[in-house]
């Protein structure tokens, strides 16, 4: 359901751009919400977008992908086999702080005369650039011009260009160039989504200085995780100054004493460079700091500018959607979206995606299957690279998913609900570990990986282990139910709609399930007949029993799956409609999202759902519902549905756009768009929603544009809500544009010599440079 329409801010405050998201006037009020917006991030590292003065923020947080912090869950009443461990990504100290003071007075853009104010995120240069204009109370006029980028072609690096003009008069003027420890913030609300506040965590190891240079090293308290950060500048001037470098454990300075002189441009430039490693060991990881800074230094600000934009113009080249103006400020939001998917993953290398990116410490930095459904499919289409690191990921913690499946009694692999060091870190099994769909999510994501991208090289070095596991799992887990009939049936289970859990044969689940255990069972077949080798590689390394392969497929083969006759859809579990339907009439809009307002118990014992579950099926095995199935089913979910989470829009949109409410879908499309610019679900300050964001380029590319995929078989049919709409797709090394345009769809093959693909239901192949046209 949608239950009100998603508001922008003001044109005259955030003005229409089609690269650039830029906000012409500073809002007090909202600077939380725009530090969020404003982040910048390259998937290893991420800043949070406060300013530079250190003031004034909501939170300034600087964020390294996978380094946390391990805390023991305190559990009122334990039980066997419960996460023991939680883990919460850690605040680092904020290499970013230059403060600026004229006459001895701090520039503090809360207090200050501005006269002149912009911010803009450039996104197809890749950089936070700021121009203010302060006047102080004695008329001096202070123009003050920064950039700041999170280098995507140096991992390890952020660098600040900082230039301050007095325009009028002489001055004295400071910028004190800081490493800062930032207080962790006293949560103002009891919101379960917020990350751990753990406190003290980092604790000093070295603190060295040199000229203009910092270097630090920390260990974590608990965890044991090493960091370094370093910084180092240069001062461009013809003004005289003095330097003066305090160094204390763990935080420093480094204060340039500048005569400003009217009109002359003093220019510092800060080079930040933050290293971690899973031991303690950090002289080493000091010693890199160094190695980095020194290269940076020498290579200067303008390269990392230009290899970023290098970066980028990379980027936008594959991943770029022009067009779908659903909306005035489409053009803007999506490629805002694109934008922060490639900032949340790009650079990940081996890690996974937390759900916020690294914008902020809400869900504690933990990866879900957010990364695995949400976003695998925009990297596979546009940035197999990418994809493939996250799949990598997934197959490092392999091993502790086997260990995991052993604790909760199964065999085979379960993948933690959320996690970051590939424990289970989910301290609320009911809307956590009973989510072993999630196993199912990372199968979906290997297979489409390896359908589109067509590497099989992955499937026989670490696909086709996860696809055993976690086959294993399901059939260890599900069992043949005499009761009906010898059909599998899987009990204890939480489907993705988190408000209704621990449900036996939830649809979703199953039909996910039936795929991995196929999915499975044809990885090894065809293992076996093309690569022997490699099989009994696999084969060893999972002691596979040559039998499991047929349980496997029997099992898929007599899988349960929720019909009932009467009413005509899929249930979304054995007793979902036995439930009596939430009382929508009587609960005002601020009582959502419902799960801020009341217990568990009374949401799950109603029909009320959180995201799309069952409608979420029938977009990843829409060939198994008939089109009356699937209207049937969208009419009675949809009423149902809160979108109490940021994961539901989209999904709602693609079904809607499939069956042909054109409106729903288009509005539907509209919210998952703007979820964040137009802080849909009221928490944008806590952090980015990026699995909306890869959500958003499936609404477009499976939504509008009628993509599908079942078996690697791509074809198209294009809605009538895709006016406008262009974008490229990444397919076994070919890449497809497509095009839609008033009442025509062109298809153009780019790269690669031949391509086969559908049109609704006409087969096309294309060469190289060629295109074809349909009329729609
Ligand atoms: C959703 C989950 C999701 C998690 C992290 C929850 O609100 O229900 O499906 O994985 O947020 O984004």
């Amino acid at each position: 359901m949608i239950r009100h329409e998603p508001v922008l801010p003001p044109e005259d405050i955030f003005p229409i751009h089609d690269w650039r998201v830029v906000e012409s006037r500073l809002n007090l009020k909202k600077i939380a919400q725009t530090e969020t917006i404003f982040s910048t991030a390259n998937g290893y590292f991420g800043m949070r977008g406060a300013f530079e003065e250190g003031g004034p923020a909501g939170q300034h947080g600087t964020f390294i992908n996978g380094f946390y912090e391990s805390w023991p869950i305190p559990y009122g009443e334990g039980a066997f086999g419960f996460a023991t461990h939680g883990q919460t990504i850690v605040n680092v100290p904020d290499g970013k702080i230059i403060r600026l003071y004229i006459d001895d007075e701090p520039f503090d853009l809360e207090s200050a005369f501005i006269q002149r104010y912009e911010r803009v995120l450039d996104m197809q240069n890749g950089t936070l650039d700021r121009e203010v204009l302060w006047e102080t109370p004695a008329g001096r006029q202070i123009l003050v011009q920064s950039r700041r980028l999170v280098s995507f072609h140096e991992k390890h690096v952020a660098a600040i260009s900082y230039r301050v003009t007095v325009i009028n008069a002489q001055a004295p003027l400071v910028l004190s160039s800081e490493v800062v420890d930032h207080p962790a913030p006293q949560p103002q609300e009891e919101d379960p989504r917020l990350g751990r506040q753990v406190g003290e965590v980092l604790m000093p190891q070295a603190s060295d200085y040199a000229d203009q240079r910092l270097l630090f090293s920390f260990v974590t308290r608990r965890s044991g995780m090493g960091l370094s950060l370093g910084v180092d500048h240069t001062l461009d001037t013809t003004c005289t100054f003095t330097v003066n470098t305090i160094c204390a454990s763990g935080t420093g300075q480094v204060v340039f004493n500048v005569d400003a002189e009217p009109g002359q441009p003093i220019h510092l430039t800060k080079y930040i460079t933050y290293h971690t490693s899973r031991s303690g060991k950090t002289d080493e990881l000091k010693a890199r700091a160094g190695r980095t800074l020194d290269r940076v230094l020498t290579q200067g600000f303008d390269q990392l500018v230009q290899d970023q934009r290098a970066y980028l113009d990379d980027f936008w080249q594959s991943s770029d959607i022009q067009g779908g103006r659903t909306h005035p400020r489409a053009q803007q939001c999506i490629r805002w979206n694109l934008f922060q998917l490639l900032q949340a993953a790009g650079r990940a290398d081996y890690a996974g995606v937390p759900a916020k990116g690294l914008t902020g410490q809400a869900y504690d930095g933990h990866y879900f299957w957010d990364m695995d459904m949400y976003m695998l499919p925009f990297f596979i289409y546009t940035a197999p690279r990418v994809a493939k690191n996250l799949l990598r990921f997934r197959y490092s913690i392999l091993d502790k998913a086997r260990a995991r499946a052993r604790e909760v009694n199964q065999k085979g692999a379960l993948f933690p609900w959320r996690t970051i060091n590939g424990e289970e870190a989910s301290a609320y099994y009911a809307a956590g570990t009973a989510q072993y769909h999630i196993n199912a999510a990372i199968a979906h994501g290997i297979v489409k990986y390896v359908q589109i991208s067509g590497d099989q090289t992955f499937m026989e070095e670490c696909g086709a282990e996860m696809l055993i596991e976690t086959a294993r799992l399901w059939r260890d887990l599900g069992f043949f139910s005499k009761r009906r009939d010898g059909r599998f049936c899987i009990h204890g289970v939480t489907g993705p709609d988190e408000y209704t859990t621990v449900v036996n044969n939830n649809t979703y689940t199953n039909l996910m399930a039936r795929e991995n255990l196929r999915q499975a069972a044809l990885a090894v077949e065809q293992l076996q007949s093309s690569n022997p080798r490699a099989y009994r590689l696999v084969a060893e390394r999972t002691s596979l029993d040559p039998g499991e392969v047929d349980d496997w497929k029997r099992a898929a083969e007599l899988m349960y799956v929720p019909f009932d006759e009467r009413l005509g859809i899929h249930p979304q579990d054995d007793t979902f409609l036995e439930h009596d339907v939430w009382d929508f009439e009587h609960t005002p809009p601020e009582k959502y999202p419902l799960l801020l307002y009341f217990h568990p118990l009374v949401i799950y014992r109603h029909q009320v759902i959180k995201q799309a579950d069952v409608v979420l099926a029938m977009f990843l095995h829409g060939h198994e519902f008939s089109p009356e199935q699937k209207r049937r089913n969208f009419d009675y979910y949809d009423p149902l549905t809160t979108g109490d989470s940021s994961l539901s829009a989209c999904i709602q949109s693609i079904v809607a756009a499939e069956i042909g409410h054109e409106d729903v879908a288009r509005r539907y499309f509209t919210f998952a768009l703007l979820m964040d610019l137009a802080d849909v679900g009221g928490n944008l300050k806590d952090g980015t929603h990026v699995a909306s964001m890869g959500g958003t380029w499936m609404a477009v590319v499976y939504g509008l544009a009628g993509l599908r995929d079942y078996q690697g078989r791509i074809s198209f049919n294009p809605t009538r809500i895709a006016k406008d709409l262009r974008f490229k797709l990444t397919v076994r090394g070919c890449r497809l544009m497509v095009d839609i345009h008033e009442d025509a769809i062109t298809y153009r093959l780019e790269q690669g010599e031949d391509f086969t693909f559908w049109h609704r239901e006409e087969e096309i192949v294309l060469k190289n440079g060629r295109s074809q046209r349909r009329d729609l």
